[in-house]
């Protein structure tokens, strides 16, 4: 699987994002695997009706894709979230504060070296 290195647009930590928005040739060919077997497995009960199962594989995948994929995105350093600043800014800047009140030694950590950035680039 190939990473995308980038940066975060809030505190600028570089960030590298593992998994992709949608799945790729091989998550379709695991559903086509599962749904074989699946198939095999319940062919004697439910006939050609067991290859409905790959809407169900399918599903699940896409599902789990989104899922990580979103959990990726989220910046680790000061809890900003691309996907909810898209849908909504003002839920976005809420999650961030939240998340910087929960974690405070973050904030301290990211306001120490952006002052470090800033005394550096002075001289
Ligand atoms: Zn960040």
């Amino acid at each position: 699987m190939r990473n995308k290195d980038c940066y975060c647009a809030l505190c600028r930590t570089p960030r590298v994002v593992r998994y992709s928005r949608t799945l790729k040739p091989i998550h379709y060919a695991q559903v086509t695997l599962f749904t074989v077997a699946t198939t095999w497995l319940f062919f004697p009960w439910l006939e050609f009706k067991a290859l409905g199962s790959f809407f169900i594989y399918w599903a699940a995948f896409e599902f789990s894709q989104k899922t990580l994929y979103r959990r990726d995105l989220k910046c680790k350093s000061c809890g900003f979230d691309p996907t909810w600043y898209k849908r909504d800014v003002k839920v976005a800047r809420r999650q961030v504060e939240e998340y910087l009140a929960k974690n405070p030694q973050l904030l301290q950590r990211n306001t120490r070296s952006s002052a470090d950035s800033n005394f550096s680039s002075r001289q």
